[in-house]
C-alpha cells in the first residue's frame, strides 16, 4: 500500500513539474514575441534611473536585456519612463 501511495506522490512530482517547464517555456515563447518599439527616447521622457519603485526591469513593455516594446534601444533595466506600466 505504501509503494502505491509513494509511486502516485512520484507520478504527481513529475507531472506538476511537467506543468512548470511547460509554463516556462510558454512565458518565455511570450517574451520573445514583443516587438521592439521606435518610440524616441526623449519624448517618451526616458531617464537611466528608477522613479521611485518604479523601473523598465518590472515594466510589462520590457524586453530583455535593453529593449522596450514602446521606447527605442536601448533602454536599462534600472531605466524608466511615462509609458511606465506594471506587468
Ligand atoms: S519604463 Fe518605459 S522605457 Fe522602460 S520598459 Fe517601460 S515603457 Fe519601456
Amino acid at each position: 500500500m505504501t509503494d502505491e501511495r509513494d509511486a502516485i506522490s512520484r507520478r504527481a512530482a513529475l507531472v506538476q513539474s511537467a506543468t512548470g517547464a511547460a509554463a516556462l517555456v510558454l512565458g518565455g515563447c511570450a517574451t520573445s514575441s514583443k516587438v521592439q518599439g521606435r518610440a524616441p527616447q526623449v519624448e517618451a521622457q526616458y531617464q537611466d534611473h528608477p522613479s521611485g519603485l518604479e523601473r523598465c526591469g518590472t515594466c510589462k513593455h520590457f524586453i530583455p536585456l535593453s529593449g522596450c516594446e514602446i521606447v527605442a534601444a536601448p533602454v536599462q533595466a534600472n531605466g524608466w519612463c511615462k509609458y511606465y506600466k506594471l506587468f
